[in-house]
C-alpha cells in the first residue's frame, strides 16, 4: 500500500481545516469509500450531529465525550475515519489514532495547532509528528489583511484577551481571529502558564487493549 495512513491538516482560526477535509471527504465518497466522521461534544460551535464549514459545507458527524469513545463506533467496513478538532481531545486520542492505523484506517484529522496563547494545542504536537501527511493553513488576518494570519487572537469584549484567562470557557463572551505575527496580541505574556484541562477517564484495561 502507497497511501497516506493519518493526513492532518492544522493551522490558526479561520484557514479553512474542516472546509479541506469536508474536500477530501467529497473526493472519498466519490470513490465509493465508507466514511465515519467525529467531533468531540465540547465543540459548542456545532449544532446538532455535524460538522459545518465556514462557507457553510456540513457533514453528518457522530459526537463523542473522549477519544476511546471513537473505538466504540468503528466497524470493520469503515474505510476513512475523520476526526474534527483534535485539540478538544484527551491525550488518549494519540492512541486511538495509532489503533485506527493498525486496524488499515485511514485517519484524516484537524486541529488548531496553538492556542490563543501561542502554546502547543493539547495533544497537536505528538498528532504532528504521528502524521505522515501534514498541510498547515493560513488564514487571512483579521487585522491587517495579510495572507500570513497563523496565530488565534483571542478577544473579550472587542480586546486582546490576557494570558492568564482560561484556556476554554464555554459560552462566554468571547470571539477569536486569525492575525499575522505582527497584529498578534497577548498582554501579560510573561504571566505564569495555566495547564490544559485533561478528561483522564481511560482505565487501565483499556489503555492494554489500545496498545495490544
Ligand atoms: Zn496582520
Amino acid at each position: 500500500m502507497h497511501n497516506f495512513n493519518f493526513e492532518l491538516i492544522t493551522g490558526p482560526m479561520s484557514c479553512g481545516k474542516t472546509e479541506e477535509l469536508l474536500r477530501r471527504l467529497k473526493r472519498a465518497a466519490i470513490a465509493g469509500k465508507k466514511i465515519k466522521v467525529f467531533s468531540p461534544s465540547l465543540d459548542t460551535r456545532i449544532l446538532g450531529n455535524v460538522i459545518k464549514s465556514r462557507n457553510g459545507t456540513c457533514q453528518d458527524a457522530i459526537k463523542v465525550n473522549n477519544s476511546y469513545e471513537i473505538l466504540s463506533h468503528i466497524k470493520d467496513t469503515d474505510q476513512i475515519i475523520a476526526i474534527d478538532e483534535l485539540q478538544f481531545f484527551d491525550k488518549n486520542i494519540v492512541l486511538v489514532i495509532k489503533k485506527l492505523i493498525k486496524n488499515n484506517k485511514k485517519v484524516i484529522g484537524t486541529g488548531l495547532d496553538l492556542d490563543f496563547k501561542e502554546e502547543p494545542f493539547g495533544s497537536m504536537p505528538e498528532l504532528l509528528v504521528y502524521a505522515d501527511k501534514v498541510d498547515k493553513l493560513t488564514a487571512i488576518c483579521m487585522k491587517c489583511g495579510s495572507e500570513y494570519g497563523v496565530r488565534t487572537q483571542r478577544l473579550i469584549d472587542g480586546e486582546p484577551a490576557d494570558k492568564s484567562s482560561p484556556l476554554i470557557m464555554i459560552g462566554g463572551d468571547e470571539t477569536y481571529e486569525a492575525r499575522c505575527l505582527n497584529c498578534y496580541e497577548l498582554p501579560n505574556k510573561n504571566s505564569v502558564q495555566r495547564k490544559i484541562p485533561k478528561v483522564s477517564d481511560t482505565t487501565e484495561s483499556f489503555k492494554r487493549i489500545l496498545l495490544s
